[in-house]
């Protein structure tokens, strides 16, 4: 039986879903464009050791202006440039740009500040990411330990032992390794065993209302732990409240990020960030 409502309905989505493709197929194209055209920018969020109230490391997150459809958020262009290979040099790019960032904090003072690289898995699986990595460090003469790469879950579906043997080799370099994300993908807590990793930072949705949430404390106490048998750093990120950064502190969470200290925020901004902390 024939019903008008349930067609247009379907013309709806079917416009929608053309709309998206679109989309798609028009940021695929000016990605490549935009490196050039320099609409790319990093953005650097602060991690606060609320023990000792320093900020000595932040996130590079990236930002897209585009000329036409304005900022487009790294959670949808990302998984573009992955698929279509672009990250490679994207990423490339990313790192450099961290490592001078690093180069350049140090000539106004600040020495010992990191930069946290979030890196795909798609960058780590490429063939020359290892000597890329080694060659960018070499090339903007930064200490390695003052880079960290951010890494999700999902390298661990990836071709494990060559993984593996990359981040050892860098982190034998001196380089840090954080797993971001934890708990949300393919976590195994085995494979924090068997990495070389330094940092785990646990996903925004656990610390999202911690102070309220019986069912999230006790698994974030229970990665807490795991993290402190394993020597692992733990940084939590998305705190937004007050209550949330008090449960944190409470169950030993040294290390913490999210709007309720800063957004994420460009260079010039986070330098201000950062000395107006130091008065
Ligand atoms: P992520 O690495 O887990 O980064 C954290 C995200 O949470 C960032 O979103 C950050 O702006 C946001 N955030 C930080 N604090 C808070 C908070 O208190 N509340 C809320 N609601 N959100 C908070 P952003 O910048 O949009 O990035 C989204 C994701 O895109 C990142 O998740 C990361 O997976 C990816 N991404 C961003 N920059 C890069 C990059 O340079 N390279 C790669 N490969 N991926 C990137
Ligand atoms: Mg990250
Ligand atoms: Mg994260
Ligand atoms: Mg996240």
């Amino acid at each position: 039986h024939y019903q008008p409502e349930d067609t247009r309905l379907y013309h709806f989505y079917s416009q929608e879903i053309l709309d998206n493709f679109f989309r798609k197929v028009i940021l695929e194209t000016d990605l490549r464009q935009a490196l050039e055209r320099n609409e790319f920018q990093l953005y650097y969020q602060p991690q606060v050791n609320v023990q000792t109230g320093k900020v000595v490391c932040a996130e590079a997150l990236i930002r897209w202006q585009h000329p036409e459809h304005g900022m487009i958020s790294p959670a949808e262009f990302i998984p573009i440039a992955e698929e279509s290979g672009f990250i490679i040099t994207l990423g490339e790019w990313i790192i450099r740009t961290a490592c001078t960032q690093i180069k350049t904090l140090q000539a106004e003072g600040l020495n010992n500040f990191s930069i946290a690289v979030n890196i795909s898995a798609c960058q780590l699986i490429n063939k020359n990411f290892s000597e890329k990595i080694i060659d960018i460090i070499n090339e903007t003469g930064i200490a390695p330990e003052l880079l960290e790469l951010e890494l999700t879950e999902t390298v661990f579906i990836q071709d494990i032992e060559s993984v593996k043997q990359k981040l050892n080799y860098l982190s034998q370099q001196g380089i840090k390794i954080s797993i971001d994300d934890f708990g949300t993908g393919y976590s195994s807590f085995k494979y924090l065993q068997e990495f070389p990793f330094h940092n785990l930072k646990i996903d925004r949705y656990f610390i999202s209302n911690i102070d309220k949430f019986k069912n999230k404390q006790v698994l974030v106490k229970s990665i807490i732990q795991t993290a402190d048998n394993l020597n692992l750093n733990i940084i939590a990120e998305g705190v937004e409240t007050k209550n949330e950064l008090a449960w944190l502190m409470r169950n030993n969470c040294d290390i913490v990020q999210g709007y309720f200290f800063s957004h994420p925020l460009p260079i010039e901004e986070l330098k201000e960030f950062l000395s107006s902390r130091a008065k």
